[in-house]
């Protein structure tokens, strides 16, 4: 499964908020095998975030966005995503009955908006929150707040799976550049992809829904490479 990830929020863009909720989405996909192939982060914009969740949801499997829900002015993704698959928004009666039989909230209680979705939505309740979350037309609708994103998206986490990949990491106390020709002779070898992360060390990571061949791979790299003091 190929997953496309957009975060929506001018304060993303400004830097004053640091994009945790695209890494943790990364993480908890890839660990469920999803391929996620494109993190997008978008302006409170609707047709920015219309146009990229267009795109996306012709190209992937899923789209996860996550940020701007809520009533605010600036919140305006579920407007955005109804758009994208050209639906109104409207209030959405399990949302309603959910907050008021759950949450507490009278309907008076809610800022007008809180409930509408795009039309025929599948809601998503929000555990740590209010404002409710959407599925609709694979797009999975999710709130900004990090511990409202995470929870709303165990609800949902069975739906994302893929073939598990296997991986392991060989730290090389060599410069990059040197090393290039073994992991040529590696990657004709082994059916594994290769990640080359350089930084005070270079941190080569094996990859492949083959556990053994990941293995292979490492232990041939590991006899032809000057490891870091830690790994030896
Ligand atoms: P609310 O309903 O409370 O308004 P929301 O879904 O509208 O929530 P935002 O208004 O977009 O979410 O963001 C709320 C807060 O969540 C932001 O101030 C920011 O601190 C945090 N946040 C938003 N997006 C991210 C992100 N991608 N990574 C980490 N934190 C984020
Ligand atoms: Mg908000």
């Amino acid at each position: 499964m190929r997953v496309a990830i957009v975060t929506v929020g001018d304060e993303i863009l400004a830097g004053d908020t640091v994009n945790t909720n695209a890494a943790w989405l990364c993480e908890q996909l890839t660990a469920r095998g999803v391929s996620v192939e494109r993190i997008t982060t978008v302006p409170d914009v609707v047709a920015d975030i219309a146009r990229v969740v267009n795109e996306y949801r012709a190209e992937y499997d899923a789209v996860v966005v996550t940020g701007g829900l809520g009533p605010t002015h600036d919140d305006v993704t579920m407007e955005a995503v109804a758009a994208a698959v050209g639906r109104d928004v409207e209030p959405h009666e399990e949302a309603e009955r959910w907050l008021r039989e759950e949450g507490g909230y009278a309907a008076g209680d809610l800022v007008d908006g809180t409930t509408e979705l795009p039309a025929r939505a599948r809601m998503l309740p929000n555990d740590e929150g209010v404002a409710p979350g959407a599925v609709v037309e694979g797009i999975y609708v999710l709130p900004g707040v990090p511990d409202e994103m995470k929870a709303m998206f165990e609800r949902v986490a069975e739906e994302f799976s893929g073939e598990r990949t296997h991986s392991t990491v060989v730290d090389v106390d060599e410069p990059e550049s040197e090393l290039i020709d073994r992991l040529g002779e590696l990657r004709e070898r082994f059916e594994v992809t290769v990640g080359s992360y350089p930084g005070e060390s270079v941190r080569i990571k094996l990859t492949s829904t083959d556990a053994d061949e990941v293995e292979d791979a490492a232990a041939w790299l590991e006899a032809r490479v000057e490891l870091t003091a830690d790994e030896e």
